[in-house]
């Protein structure tokens, strides 16, 4: 049985699947690889998921969840149509989506993945991510860093086989910067930095807010469907701009309204953006060790890099010109999928060694003696070490004749403790001393796999006591999961047959809700003609309905016939 690889991304979604010795993109039931990651709850009870639900974002906002991914592990929860689901169990929708468009394309079941994630992503943000799979019926058989699958890929794309790359990732909703080695089938990460909440979409919002701002419109005032039209609107000019020099786009939701940007523009809009990429790449070259001239390669990544503002940014920053990959969207999946092959043991690549590090510290609390409700992270296991890594830390005693220490265990780079991951507590009795004069050793174990194992030592007894944290604890039951899984099967993902007139119509739909005026009434009428070969239940009468709709649909959003 195949096992697919999955980039389980902001915006969009891929499969990928490792065969006759090269990945092969899962197409969907439009044959596109992309697939968007939003989910609809339809009328009939059915759940949409990718094109469809895009469509209805704005024309069923209440009904329809995007962006999602931003929200792992949180405990945020979206309502659609009533309903509460968390960003896991919708994400469990989209990867159902997928394993769905695999089984059909490989015509066997899949029951397997590897499920790529930003490299940034927590123990609670990996943990929603393999519950995901779960809820979807996919056993999770790894979780790789978004990174290393690119830095598989590119550098078997690229004409370069083996150096030192910098990957920029700069997707719909996150920006993953890492520094990569790969020499003689070794793919090691030397350091990882990101931003979760930076990506295609702050551009898209900075472009829809100076569009408010020129017409005097309130931004915050818009209702969700007018907010989620006017974004879609801005990322039509986002990326217009990857190809032209300049572009004038017109706003129909509220009277016709006119804006005209150019990259320069946008460049000067998002320059708060582009100060915390600088951030970012600043924090992976100094955890790196390594300087710009030792890097041979930028790899670029992620949608939002076709930015011509982006690129632009690393040329000043680093000097060259980054690698553009044909397709930087579907690096990701495809380096998923080579690990995929990894996992079924495909000759070619058995030999394949990746490395991991910890992207993110993991330490232990101390006493804050301006204010001890409020306690210190002291790290042990620094971000970027590489895994499996075992350190100790050696502590005290802070008050006079005390029974016992609570040793508490976060993740994160924050000062303060609340400000990072609990992870958990270890309570540990000692002999009764005066203040400083305990021994206590605190030793951290981190694997590859993500399992922590934290030992705390009474140096002055011998006296040890441990505790296992896998990145599984403490989280969903067994029985609860296996509840929330009954229970989400009753949501029927839309069957794929009519898939193609669904989208019509939501498209159609959402066209009328945007457009004014004479473009309004033609979308109406592809409607009521579309309804009508509908009713009539004639294959044939509807496939050509929905080549002419499709093209008049194309020319009302100012699309050329091949985009
Ligand atoms: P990803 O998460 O990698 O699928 O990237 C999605 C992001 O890439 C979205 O914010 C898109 O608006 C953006 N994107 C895709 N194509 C382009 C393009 N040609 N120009 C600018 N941004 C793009």
């Amino acid at each position: 049985m195949a096992v697919i690889g999955i980039d389980l991304g902001t915006t969009n979604s891929l499969a990928c699947v490792y065969m006759d010795g090269c990945t092969r993109l899962i197409p969907n039931a439009f044959g596109k690889v992309l697939t968007p990651s939003v989910v609809s709850a339809g009328e009939d009870g059915s759940i949409y998921v990718g094109a469809v639900a895009k469509e209805r974002l704005v024309t069923h906002p209440e009904a329809t969840a995007a962006s999602f991914k931003r929200y792992m592990g949180t405990g945020m929860t979206f309502g659609l149509a009533g309903q509460k689901f968390t960003p896991q169990e919708l994400s469990s929708f989209v990867l159902r989506q997928l394993k769905a468009d695999a089984e059909h394309f490989l015509g066997e079941e899949v029951t397997e993945a590897v499920i790529s994630v930003p490299a940034y992503f927590n123990d609670n943000q990996r943990y929603a991510t393999k519950e995901a799979g779960e809820l979807a019926g996919l056993r999770v058989e790894r979780l790789v860093n978004e990174p290393s699958a690119a830095a598989l890929t590119a550098s078997r794309l690229g004409g370069r086989e083996e150096g030192c790359f910098l990957v920029f990732d700069f997707g719909g909703g996150t920006l993953d910067v890492s520094v990569v080695d790969y020499f003689d089938n070794v793919i090691e990460i030397i350091a990882v930095s990101g931003d979760n909440h930076l990506g295609g979409d702050d551009f898209d919002e900075s472009i829809a807010r100076y569009f408010c701002n020129m017409h005097e419109i309130s931004y915050e005032g818009l209702k969700a469907g007018e907010r989620a039209s006017l974004l879609q609107f801005a990322e039509k000019c986002k990326r217009d701009l990857s190809s032209l020099k300049e572009v004038t786009g017109t706003f129909e939701l509220c009277g016709e309204k006119k804006m005209t940007l150019d990259n320069v523009r946008l460049a000067k809009l998002g320059q708060d953006l582009f100060d915390r990429m600088a951030l970012v790449i600043t924090r992976v070259l100094n955890d790196s060790g390594r300087t710009i001239e030792e890097l041979d390669e930028i790899i670029l990544v992620g949608g939002s890099s076709r930015m011509p503002a982006v690129g632009f940014f690393l040329q000043t920053v680093f000097g060259k010109n980054p690698h553009m990959a044909a397709s930087p969207d579907e690096i990701v999946a495809m380096g998923a999928g080579i690990y995929a092959g990894i996992k079924e043991r495909k000759e070619e690549i058995r030999d394949l060694v990746l490395t991991d590090i910890c992207p993110f510290t993991l330490g232990t609390s101390v006493i804050n003696y301006v204010n001890n409700k409020n306690p210190i992270m002291s790290p042990i296991i620094e971000r970027n070490s590489i895994l499996p890594s075992s350190k100790r830390g050696f502590y005290t005693n802070a008050g006079a004749y005390q029974e016992k220490v609570k040793i508490g265990i976060y993740q994160g780079e924050g000062y303060y403790c609340r400000d990072n991951v609990y992870l958990g507590e270890i309570e540990l009795e000692i002999e009764g001393k005066r203040q400083g004069e305990n021994k206590i050793e605190v030793c951290f174990t981190y694997d590859i796999n993500g399992i922590l194992i934290v030992e705390v030592t009474d140096l002055d007894r011998g006296i040890k006591k441990q505790m296992v944290l896998t990145n599984d604890s403490a989280r969903m039951e067994e029985g609860e999961l296996q509840q929330r899984l009954e229970e989400l099967k009753a949501y029927k993902l839309a069957a794929p047959g009519d898939i193609r007139t669904k989208l019509a119509l939501a498209r159609g739909e959402r066209l009328f809700v945007q457009l004014t005026g004479e473009k309004r009434k033609m979308a109406a009428d592809v409607m009521g003609r579309l309804h009508e070969v509908i009713s009539m239940q004639n294959d044939q009468k509807i496939a050509n309905c929905l080549k002419d709709a499709e093209k008049v649909f194309d020319f009302l959003e100012g699309k050329s016939p091949r985009e």
